[in-house]
Parts: C-alpha cells; structure tokens; sequence
C-alpha cells in the first residue's frame, strides 16, 4: 500500500489566560491509501485536535507548533496556500463532525449544501451536480431522495442528518475521510447503521478513514489498526487484534477493562479508571499515566518512556518493558486480566 498520509512531530497547542495548554505533543503516525485507522482515547487527550490538525481546522488561540509535519501524498498541508487549501479540504480530504446539526448550514436544502461542494471541487454545472446530489443521497441511504434534497437539516431526525453529513462527505470521492465521534450522539440501533454506512462507502470508494473514537466498541468492524492517546501522546498503537488482545499498556488495559461486555454478570460492576488526565499545561516530566497507574515506579515518575516494539508493528511507551525492570511488577502486569473478548 502507499502512504497517503504522514504525520510527524505533531504539536498542538491552545493559549488561555492559565498557561499554554500542549494538547498534542510530538505525536507521529501515517495511514495508507484505503485504510482506516481508529484513534481513541478518552475526552481531553488530544485526538480531536489531531483530526482537526490534518485538516488545517485549528483556529486562535490554537497553534500547530514550528516543526510539525502533516504530509499529504508528500505535499505539507501546513504550506498549502489558500487555493491549495480549499482544493484539499472538501475535496480530497473531509470529516464529519459528531453534531450535524451544528455543522450542516440551517439555511440551505440539504441538495444545495452537496450541489456547492460538487461546484467547487468537481466542476460540474448546477443542473449536473443536483442530479448527482440525488443520486448521493440515494447511495447513503435517504428515500424519496428528490423529494428530501429540498428539505432543511432540521427536517431530518438525528440518523438521517448523519447520513447527509456523509453524503456531503464522501460527495467528491475523498482520498482521506476523518469521522470525528460520528456516532456518539445517536442511538445505539442507528450508530451501528452510520458505521456499516462509513464501512461499505470507504471500501466502495478506497477512501482511506481516520475514526476518531473514546468508544472501543465501534472500533474493531471499522479499523485495521488503532492508535491509543492519552494526555496528547500516542501510549501503544497496532493492529486491531493486538490492541484488543494483548495491550501492552497499562492505560490500554485499562480502556480495555472499563467497555461494556454482553458477558458480565448482573451483579459484576464496570471497571474504572481511577483519577483523571492531567493538566497540560505542566504535564508531568516522566509518564503522563502515572498517578492512575497501578505499575508505576520510580523511572516512570523521572523520565517519559521510549516505545517498544513488538511484533507486527504494534508499539506501545512504558518502562514495564525495560530489561531491568523488576519480574514480580511486570508478571503482575502480564497476567492481569484482560476481560475484553470483543472480536
Ligand atoms: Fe505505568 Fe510506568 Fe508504564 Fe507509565 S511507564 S504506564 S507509569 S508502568
């Protein structure tokens, strides 16, 4: 496969009036053409803010840091001009934002909303691009699509406005299509719909996917691969199977541990994660996880672990891994529970 997408160094912050929040801190990683990758990790560890990044979408006070990096089929989308800029974005590249209300224009049809995009990217005549506006809204599953095309977001339930999301998304055949929390807001019936929805059009149309996710559960159908966050730092990434079968970090684990299963008792109660993300504004010199981390030990309060790399190019950033650490920590570690059997 070819790279169509490369990440390096990426760093992100916000200004407030407290201090410089380093909301992404020199995260690298690069997806393929056609793939689709899971970024997840809970709320605040910068995963939103890495979608927006590839995007260009960071707006003041936020600031993509000097010497990052965000490759496009090789071109730095942080050098792209204005005209380059609103070729890629809507064009090649699109995202779909959690709230479609919020991001669809109340003011236009929803025809019209697909029609201006095809315009602009696709060169088509007014006349061409509504027929293919009907024919994309057909394709994402809307009935009486004629029909519908002239109505406003606010005449479609909450699934339907997804799916115009999506047709406005996918309206131009992007190469790379971001789905930032695409279904949290929906019901569990109609999620399960939106990712089988994301799933046959990014294999129809080789649209390489980045899902932006807290919730593993819709994770495995979607992704190849998963990259887990936690305060503004990849922690482990590998395939699917690695991720949800053998995690290699603590935090991982942990995600693990706290997802809902069919197979729990009723009287069995959901694991938690003690504690919370800290402030980034002076994130800790050592590990970022440590004081929610059952293995913590002097090195990891000291100094920010390297990553290990195991096989299959899964990788994950802890000391647990080191030659000198003691046996008695790591065996703990390694045969704790992993209580997920998802795939
Ligand atoms: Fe826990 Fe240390 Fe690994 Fe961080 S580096 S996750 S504190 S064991």
């Amino acid at each position: 496969m070819d790279k169509l997408l490369e990440v390096k160094n990426l760093n992100v912050s916000y200004q407030t009036y407290a201090g410089e929040v380093q909301s992404v801190r020199g995260i690298s990683f690069d997806v393929q053409k056609g793939e689709a990758i899971a970024i997840v990790g809970e709320s605040g560890c910068g995963k939103s803010v890495t979608a927006k990044s590839i995007l260009r979408l960071i707006k003041k006070p936020g600031v993509i840091k000097d010497g990052s990096e965000i490759l496009y089929n090789n071109e730095n989308i942080l050098q792209f001009n204005k005209k380059r800029l609103s070729s890629y974005r809507g064009g090649e590249a699109a995202i779909i934002f959690q709230d479609a209300l919020a991001s669809l224009n109340p003011t236009m049809t929803v025809g019209k909303q697909i029609v201006e995009n095809l315009v602009l990217h696709n060169n088509l005549s007014k006349p061409q691009a509504a027929e293919e506006a009907v024919r994309i809204l057909e394709m994402v599953g809307i009935p009486n699509a004629t029909k519908r095309a002239k109505q406003y977001p606010h005449e479609f339930s909450g699934g339907m406005r997804q799916r115009v999301m999506i047709a406005i998304a996918f309206a131009c055949k992007p190469q790379l299509l971001i789905a930032d929390e695409p279904t949290t807001a929906l019901d569990v019936t109609i999620q399960a719909q939106i990712m089988d929805l994301i799933k046959d059009l990014q294999t129809q149309l080789n649209t390489a996917v980045i899902l932006i996710t807290h919730d593993l559960g819709v994770v495995a159908n979607l992704a190849k691969r998963v990259i887990v966050m936690y305060s503004g730092k990849i922690v482990e990434s590998g395939n699917c199977r690695d991720i949800f079968y053998s995690p290699k970090h603590p935090y991982t684990k942990a995600l693990l541990n706290a997802m809902p299963r069919l197979d729990l008792q009723n009287k069995q109660q959901l694991s938690s994660i003690d504690g919370s993300p800290p402030d980034l504004i002076a994130p800790p010199i050592g590990c970022a996880f440590s004081p929610r981390c059952d293995y913590c030990m002097q090195i990891c309060l000291e100094q920010s672990p390297e990553y290990t790399e195991f096989e299959g190019a899964h990788q994950a950033a802890c000391w647990l891994y080191h030659k000198d650490v003691p046996s008695n920590i790591f065996t703990e570690f390694t045969e704790g529970e992993i209580k997920c059997q998802q795939i």
